[in-house]
């Protein structure tokens, strides 16, 4: 199981994109934006991983409510999975307590599930179905 992302909440995505492009030089692969979340999104390549920066486009989404509780910063970790909906069904019978009841869409059209951080020792854990 590889690590796919690492998902970091920032307040504006072309100001944090001065550092993590620009500055560091990672490369900007690009910028959507994902209406189910509530976020803007830009993904920047990093060998086989990539960092996803998320930027709340309303005060509503998760990522706006995570930062006013923590501030910016890592928000979650993201592992690829082969099959998700085989995934969430075998971790749900083990007892994995899950945000959402079925896999949605993400960036970059990946479909996604969030392992609630209570089963992670209080990690977000995304798991991501293999997608290119
Ligand atoms: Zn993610």
């Amino acid at each position: 199981m590889k690590i796919n992302h690492l998902g970091v909440a920032v307040k504006n995505l072309e100001e944090t994109l001065k550092f993590y492009h620009e500055t560091l030089g990672l490369p900007l692969k690009g910028i959507e934006e994902v209406a189910d979340q509530k976020v803007r999104v830009a993904m920047l390549p990093t060998g086989e991983s990539k960092i996803e920066l998320l930027e709340p486009t309303d005060p509503e989404s998760p990522i706006a409510k995570f930062m006013e509780k923590r501030g910016p910063g890592i928000h979650h970790i993201a592992v690829t999975v082969d099959d998700v909906e085989a995934e969430f069904a075998r971790l749900k019978e083990a007892g994995v307590r899950f945000i959402g009841d079925k896999p949605t869409v993400g960036a970059g059209g990946s479909k996604v599930i969030f392992i609630h951080p209570k089963s992670t020792n209080g990690v977000l854990l995304e798991l991501c179905e293999k997608h290119d």
